[in-house]
């Protein structure tokens, strides 16, 4: 790791913290040459799946796209930028944790589409749309108004 203040390669790790998130260090470096002392952040590279359409077409996983989608169906709904990136970063990890090299897109909406339900259900209906035609929209909201039917019941 070069030195921030005078480009020496030679830097010396003095103290290394694993972070709260699991996945990144935090690093206190000492530059042999000049002494300055300075802290990066690592962060484990992770790759994604590659997603797979159901006709079997690839397609490289866009968190932008996610997140513009996300975007267009959360205007002017009370919905924060930190909120869609929670959303997205819970994407991510579920897709990671699969241990999946192919993730079939399939997947994808509907698990965004769950967590934009708890959010707001306008977004929700707006984001189900762009997904799935509104017949099988229609049919989703049936099944989580049934699931939170049983759990309401469950819960007396
Ligand atoms: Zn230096």
């Amino acid at each position: 790791m070069r030195c921030p203040n005078c480009q020496e390669q030679d830097t010396k790790v003095i103290d290394s913290r694993l972070l709260q998130d699991g996945d990144t260090v935090r690093r206190r470096r000492k530059c042999e040459s000049c002494e300055h002392r300075f802290t990066t952040y690592e962060k484990t590279e992770q790759q994604l799946p590659i997603l797979v359409k159901r006709d079997g077409r690839m397609e490289t996983y866009s968190r932008e796209k996610i997140k513009n989608g996300l975007f267009k169906a959360s205007q002017k709904r009370p919905i924060s930028a930190t909120q869609i990136d929670d959303i997205i970063d819970e994407l991510e990890g579920m897709m990671l944790q699969s241990g999946l090299k192919e993730f079939p897109t399939d997947r994808v909406g509907p698990y965004v589409i769950s967590k934009l339900y708890e959010l707001d259900h306008v977004a929700y209906v707006r984001f189900a749309s762009f997904y799935w035609n509104f017949d099988t929209v229609d049919t989703f909201i049936k099944d989580l108004q049934n699931k939170t039917v049983i759990e309401n019941q469950n819960r007396v």
